[in-house]
């Protein structure tokens, strides 16, 4: 999508936008440590929830606006009842991508049902390879259930595979070459994530984020490798956002939100959210301001606005 000065039909170059990431809820049947805190978390109610409807009609509109891939999220997706309706009814729209980011627990069991219903292709979040690590950064669940997920997931055609893991210092940043291997040994695509102070708990420090070029040096020094630039993918700061409570957010940084959930419910059609969608591309700051000065953390934790 690109997007228009004040409907003027002028495109600002350098805004195009394909993707939109959408999170269907912020519950989670896990408590990772950079995430959630173990106890004590409020989640929405269902009703300030987007329907499995409302979420259809925004990506149509989407979709007419140059959208072409879907990412669903959450909080955990599959902990919402009947996603697989969610996906065919996506499907419906025509898209060139829809994928899901999971941590994988209720994965294998649903895999096969998702891909007949038009799932392209699945991330799945492992943050250790060790079982004892895995289960003390994730809190809740266990690794063999994700690794089994990962191979329901493929064996199901949901491919590429790809594997999200955040890093912390001094917990996990000793596994940056056995994750490189693990990419190797199994062609999954492995992708490292800095830590990102979006953690409900608010306990972000830096000294817990292990640097992106850090990785990828390590990962060097053994394996060659060679540096996308701006050939690579986006970072994920860069995608605009359908919170789950049906708020367009164009960065998980930004404290500007706009209501889709609240113009489709007072009855506006398709044109005013196109409006707003275009209005959330325009506002888009380009960028992110974690490394500077004065930096505040957003209102919403990353579980509220998905990540
Ligand atoms: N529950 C799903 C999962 O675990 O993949 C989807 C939602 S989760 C928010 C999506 C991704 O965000 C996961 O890969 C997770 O590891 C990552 N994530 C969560 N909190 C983060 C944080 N504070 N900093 C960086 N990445 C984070």
């Amino acid at each position: 999508m690109a997007s228009s000065c004040k409907g003027d039909g002028a495109y600002l170059v350098g805004r195009v936008h394909t993707d939109l990431l959408i999170s269907v809820t912020d519950r989670c049947n896990l408590r990772c440590v950079y995430y959630m805190p173990d106890e004590g978390m409020t989640f929405l109610p269902r009703s300030q929830l987007l329907s499995y409807e409302e979420i259809g009609r925004v990506a149509a509109v989407a979709r007419d606006l140059g959208v072409t891939s879907i990412r669903l999220t959450g909080g955990e997706p599959l902990v919402r009842k009947d996603l697989t309706s969610l996906v065919s009814r996506l499907t419906s729209i025509g898209l060139e991508d829809l994928a899901l980011t999971t941590n994988g627990m209720q994965l294998a069991k649903m895999a096969a049902g998702l891909a007949a219903a038009g799932l392209k292709r699945v991330n799945v979040s492992c943050d250790s390879l060790r079982a004892d690590r895995f289960e003390s950064i994730r809190r809740r669940g266990d690794l063999a259930t994700v690794l089994s997920a990962m191979d329901a997931a493929e064996a199901a055609g949901l491919l590429p595979l790809k594997v999200n893991v955040v890093l912390l210092r001094g917990r996990s940043d000793d596994e940056v070459l056995d994750f490189a291997a693990f990419a190797r040994e199994t062609g999954r695509i492995v992708r490292f994530i800095e830590f990102m102070p979006l953690d409900a708990q608010g306990q972000w420090d830096r000294s817990s984020l292990v640097p992106g070029q850090e990785v990828f040096e390590r990962i060097s020094q053994v394996w060659p490798l060679e540096a996308l630039g701006d050939h690579g993918e986006p970072a994920p700061a860069e995608r605009l956002r359908l919170t789950a409570d049906g708020a367009f957010l164009n960065c998980p940084f930004s404290d500007d939100e706009r209501s889709a959930r609240d113009v489709l419910r007072g009855g506006a059609g398709a044109g005013e959210i196109a409006r707003m969608l275009r209005e959330a591309v325009w506002a888009k700051f380009p960028g992110h301001a974690t490394n500077q000065p004065g930096f505040l953390r957003p209102a919403r934790s990353m579980s509220m606005i998905g990540g």
